[in-house]
């Protein structure tokens, strides 16, 4: 078996139960996933789609891809989640769907998404990319909506280096995407394609690092949570940051350890660097994109002027994030913890 067989089996399997849902096919990535998901549920030209405007690119260009166009609403300041109360303002007869992103390890109010979603008639698909072991009022993210999508690439908190997970509770939905991502059939080896469809394979190998990467699941987020606490004590009395938050009914699985400097990051980034830390920026605000500032199907729709998101831009020039991962040492973030210190003038 080098394509998809036990291995890949096993790996959905075990995906569908740590997530809580009936239904789960695997993508290449989180990209597809997210194309393939918006596909299933019938998301195309001519319809629009709320994304926050903080989040990784893929979410929106995602979006586009299926010929639909990605709505960009604001962030809450504490918590950087998508802000239900900016999203009456963009709704027109186009929206079609709500495309909440658990962003940096913890939970959207999935409470204010799916009332939302649920008033207006709206379709929600999650972007779960980094949500794996986070939960909503003890709710796995990725199982309210008609659609949880989830990536495995070499930086998330459960890898295969790239790959993809899309999970449903809809039979519907689920044969739709079966459908989608195996040449239009149910099955291989036969060359009769009910349906048009395309090839959004992983393969056996990859499973077989997926499923050793679930075993020790727990392992991963309680290392990560412990890091990111080692960090918290040793800046706590630096009063120039702050340690991004998240909201009482979720959890944290530290995608990032993310601070907020009073001004701009910028120096203390280049200061870390000279001292060899790797930090990365906070994501950059989709309406600042150049790709989509000259976009005539995003910029037909809407209005990208900063000052409608005015969260989301404040929390990119002032934010940073520190490096967590499992085999990061304690050593190496007491010297990350000493660096800051020492650029705040507080060893
Ligand atoms: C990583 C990520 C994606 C894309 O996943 P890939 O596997 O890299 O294609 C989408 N959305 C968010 C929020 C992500 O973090």
């Amino acid at each position: 078996w080098y394509t998809e067989g036990p291995k890949a089996k096993l790996f959905v399997e075990q995906l569908c139960e740590t997530i809580g849902v009936k239904y789960g096919v695997l993508a290449p990535n989180g990209t597809l996933a997210l194309y393939l998901a918006l596909k299933a549920i019938d998301i195309g030209e001519g319809d629009e789609v709320i994304v926050p405007n903080f989040t990784f690119i893929a979410s929106a260009t995602a979006v586009l891809m299926t010929g639909a166009v990605p709505i960009f609403v604001d962030v809450d300041r504490c918590t950087l989640q998508i802000d239900i109360k900016d999203c009456s303002r963009v709704l027109t007869s186009k929206t079609k769907a709500i495309m909440p992103v658990h962003i940096y390890g913890s939970a959207c109010d999935m409470t204010s998404v799916m009332n939302f979603a649920n008033s207006n008639s709206l379709k929600v698909i999650e972007d779960a990319a980094q949500a794996m072991g986070v939960y909503w009022d003890g709710k796995h993210c990725g199982g309210f909506g008609d659609v949880g999508c989830f990536s495995f690439f070499a930086d998330k908190t459960i890898t295969t280096v790239e790959g993809g997970f899309v999970c449903t509770n809809d039979e519907i939905v689920y044969e739709k995407l079966m459908y989608l991502r195996n040449q239009g059939r149910l099955n291989r080896g036969t060359f009769i394609h009910p349906e048009v469809g395309f090839n959004f394979r992983m393969n056996d190998l990859q499973c077989a690092i997926g499923v050793t990467q679930l075993a020790k699941k727990q392992e991963i987020y309680d290392r990560k949570n412990y890091l990111r606490n080692l960090y918290i004590e040793k800046l706590k009395d630096i009063e120039q940051i702050e340690i991004l938050g998240h909201d009482e009914s979720s959890n944290i699985v530290p995608f990032r350890v993310c601070i907020s400097t009073r001004n701009s990051s910028d120096d203390l980034a280049n200061y870390l660097a000279e001292k060899e830390i790797q930090g990365r920026t906070f994501f950059y605000p989709l309406n600042k994109q150049p790709c989509f500032q000259k976009n005539e199907k995003i910029t037909s729709c809407q209005d990208l002027s900063d000052d409608l998101f005015s969260r989301s831009i404040d929390a990119f020039n002032r934010g940073l994030c520190l490096p967590v991962y499992p085999s990061l040492t304690e050593e190496q973030v007491e010297y990350v913890c000493q660096c800051i210190r020492g650029y705040f003038g507080a060893v």
